[in-house]
């Protein structure tokens, strides 16, 4: 054990890489300090783990990707989406975004959807938590709005990406569940599927639809990762922990985004 700066496995979005001084992330559970259900690389304080194995692992994240502040959220499961500078605690929010150069937004999951938005030209990012609630509640559709509000930036001009989460491989719920998405969002034979009297639902394909439905284009939304379930060897997944303990004890990977000065 060591907080020595190594190799953190991280995925990125290619087509990303060229806009300049823009920074993200999505990383998985290996290469931190964290033992047992939270092994290796867990950065949230708020799972069980110990919060040294935590503190290292995120002095790991800050020397591999440097100069930047790390700014997350006490996520809720809501549709709140906040506005930050860089001052304050994390707010109670699933959704944040900023203009700010050297801070980073951070979402932590489990099998829920970490979404990235990013305006290139008008260097606004943010950054989404969408788990089945937030998804019914239209916490992607929320961002959006709040960057056309705070910063006016259009629809038109966002890029997006749907980073590892649960796929709907895995992700098997109670059919009032999936009524409540349909009645809210419209039918979605592609994204909620039947399967016996339960049904299966897809994450990213449902808010990858309520993007397009409020003017992000198709072209400019991108899937990152596989299923957190089907890979939980390099992801941490809530659904894979309980098979093996009820309470579902495990760790939370970070997705970021930010601007570097
Ligand atoms: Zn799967």
């Amino acid at each position: 054990m060591s907080d020595s700066p190594r190799q953190l496995p991280m995925l990125r979005v290619s087509a990303w890489e060229s806009v300049p001084q823009l920074v993200h992330g999505f990383c998985g559970r290996r290469g931190g300090n964290s033992g047992a259900a939270f092994a290796e690389f867990n950065l949230s304080f708020a799972v069980g783990d110990d919060p040294d194995a935590v503190r290292q692992n995120w002095r790991c994240l800050g020397q591999t990707v440097g100069g930047l502040r790390f700014m997350g959220m006490r996520q809720r499961h809501s549709d709140t989406c906040v506005r930050v500078d860089g001052d304050g605690a994390p707010p109670e929010a699933d959704a944040l975004i900023t203009a700010v150069p050297g801070l980073a937004l951070c979402i932590l999951t489990a099998d829920c959807v970490p979404l990235l938005l990013v305006a290139p030209d008008r260097r606004v990012v943010a950054a989404v938590h969408a788990g089945w609630r937030g998804t019914l509640l239209g916490i992607a559709r929320q961002a959006v709005h709040a960057v056309r509000h705070h910063f006016g930036v259009p629809p038109a001009a966002l890029h997006a990406a749907l980073g590892p989460s649960i796929g709907a491989c895995c992700y098997q719920v109670d059919r009032e569940i999936a009524a409540d998405i349909e009645r809210r969002w419209g039918a979605m034979p592609e994204a909620v599927t039947q399967d016996g009297s339960k049904r299966r639902l897809d994450l990213r394909l449902i808010n990858r639809a309520l993007l397009v439905g409020v003017g992000v284009p198709p072209a400019q939304i991108v899937s990152v990762g596989p299923c957190t379930r089907c890979a939980g060897d390099a992801y941490f997944s809530y659904r894979a922990a309980c098979a093996s303990d009820p309470t579902g004890r495990t760790g939370r990977q970070l997705s970021f985004i930010g601007w570097n000065r």
